[in-house]
């Protein structure tokens, strides 16, 4: 059996189906395998001519036992999940100068990377859900667009209800529009005006009404946040991809260079390189808000309160994944991971140990890039490749720039996680222009289209949020069935 254990240790053995639905582990921590795969290089080089979505499928049932989701059923997921995508190779990626290449994570229905895993995971939600005849209500956060991807996954979802939770004037007009114009009856976007940490706040919201029993039972909460492990789980394939379609022989090294928020794309990468996938560097690129590049510098780890920069899907303060990534790298010692995150609940701030902090930041380098050079590498790449990046794709770019030191270098695939037309008033300071590749149809359907939502201001939201949620449920309950 391939189980799931929680990474403070506090709980029994649980299958991935409970693994999933349940979320977050019952004793606060995150849920992960009790062995993680490995993968050997002639599987890697039988693996070399597949397809994205035969790819996701190998690598997918390394993580799901058979009897949980069985292989057709998990090839249809799959197909189902990346045929929403746009472009023919799903994730293509784009050589520029000075042996860069660029990962397009972002050809998703919503335009970011947050696709790539949400349609897989929201679908396997609908698919244990209806299996078992139950429904559940999501509840999402966003720094801008995990709250997009949730909300147009859950279309057309019998078994799904869920509220999209986002901080007013720190995210783009586009992606507010990309969850206000859906008007999917089950899709209940909530803009949240007075946040001082933007998603971070929203997160806490979310921590309270998980932490309220009744609530939690009376809603059938659940969470497709990246605390998710099936998130990850589901992350670890492109860095499988990347690395297959820019080496030529197995065992070439190559870096990453990703935009770093929650750590849950990062985290991923270093399961795959855990798998046996040779990534020689792993490249945390941050902005301004700089709490991981810090921890893997120093080793101190500490709550900071945001700074609003341009790549604004990374200004989180609590980087919730980097605790499983703890957790693999001490080797699974839940008792050293339990003191360390209770130490950090309680003072905001935690100190690992040398010892600790070697095992962690083994095989990572960092760099922080500010908002002028954010500016400075989209204008820069525009002209000289003729290649528009979108905030946190110049981010990991600038990273990769940074770490850049001579042409042998192995190659670096930087990973660009949203549309630039997400972004586009960035472009516009940029470049002084906006470009036709700075601009996306569907953005501008919704920029047009009528709005829904739901608004409050963070000092109430606790209660407020709460008594329209459950005056929603008594909506859909007085409904007459079908
Ligand atoms: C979410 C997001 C990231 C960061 O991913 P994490 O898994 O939270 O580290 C980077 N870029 C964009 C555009 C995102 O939406």
């Amino acid at each position: 059996m391939k189980n799931y254990i929680s990474s403070l240790g506090g709980t029994e053995p649980v299958d991935f189906e409970t693994a999933v639905l349940n979320g977050k582990a019952p004793d606060g921590g995150l849920y992960v395998p009790t062995q993680l795969p490995q993968v050997n290089q002639s599987q890697l080089d039988s693996w070399r001519a597949l397809s994205y979505s035969e790819l996701a499928c190998k690598v997918l049932a390394l993580f799901i036992d058979e009897e949980t989701v069985p292989s057709h059923d998990l090839a249809k997921l799959v197909n189902s999940s990346f045929s929403a995508f746009s472009h023919p190779e799903t994730i293509p990626h784009r050589s520029l100068g000075n042996g860069l290449v660029v990962q397009e994570l972002f050809h998703g229905p919503t335009l970011s990377f947050k696709d790539v895993a949400m349609g897989f995971v929201v679908n396997l939600f609908d698919y244990f859900l209806e299996r078992k005849g139950e429904h559940k209500t999501l509840m999402v956060a966003t720094s801008g667009d995990t709250g997009p991807a949730a909300a147009y996954a859950s279309i057309g979802k019998s078994s799904i209800s869920t509220w999209v939770f986002f901080p007013e004037g720190m995210i783009t007009q586009q992606q507010i529009r990309q969850m206000t114009t859906l008007m999917a009856p089950n899709v209940h976007p909530v803009s949240i005006a007075g946040c001082r940490n933007g998603s971070d706040d929203l997160d806490e919201l979310i921590t309270g009404c998980f932490q309220d029993e009744t609530f939690r039972e009376e809603m059938c909460l659940s969470s497709v946040n990246s605390i998710n492990w099936a998130r990850v789980m589901t992350q670890v394939i492109h860095y499988f991809y990347g690395y297959l379609r820019n080496t030529n022989r197995t065992g070439d090294p190559v870096h990453f260079a990703v935009p770093c928020g929650a750590f849950g794309n990062m985290c991923a990468g270093a399961i795959a390189r855990r798998m046996g996938l040779p990534i020689d560097k792993l490249i945390v690129a941050g902005n301004a808000n700089t709490t991981l590049g810090t921890v893997i510098e120093t080793g101190e780890f500490n709550k900071k309160d945001i700074l609003n920069t341009l790549a604004s899907a990374i200004d989180i303060a609590v980087p919730m994944n980097f605790w499983r990534h703890i957790y693999f790298s001490l080797a699974g010692d839940t008792a050293q991971v339990r003191d360390a995150f209770e130490q950090y609940e309680s003072m905001n701030t935690v100190s690992f140990s040398p010892e600790q902090h070697a095992c962690f930041s083994k095989g990572f380098t960092q760099h922080s890039i500010t908002d002028s050079q954010i500016l400075s590498t989209i204008k820069t790449t525009w002209n000289d490749d003729h290649y528009l990046l979108d905030p946190h794709g110049a981010v990991a770019v600038a990273a990769a720039q940074n770490h850049l030191k001579s042409p042998s270098t192995p190659p670096i695939i930087c990973l660009a996680t949203a549309h630039p037309a997400k972004f586009p008033e960035t472009t516009l300071v940029a470049l002084g222009k906006m470009p036709q590749e700075g601009k996306h149809h569907s953005l501008e359907e919704a920029m047009q289209a009528c709005e829904r939502k739901y608004s409050c201001h963070y000092d109430v939201m606790g209660s407020e949020v709460r008594s329209s949620m459950r005056a929603m449920v008594q909506v859909t309950k007085d409904e007459p069935k079908k």
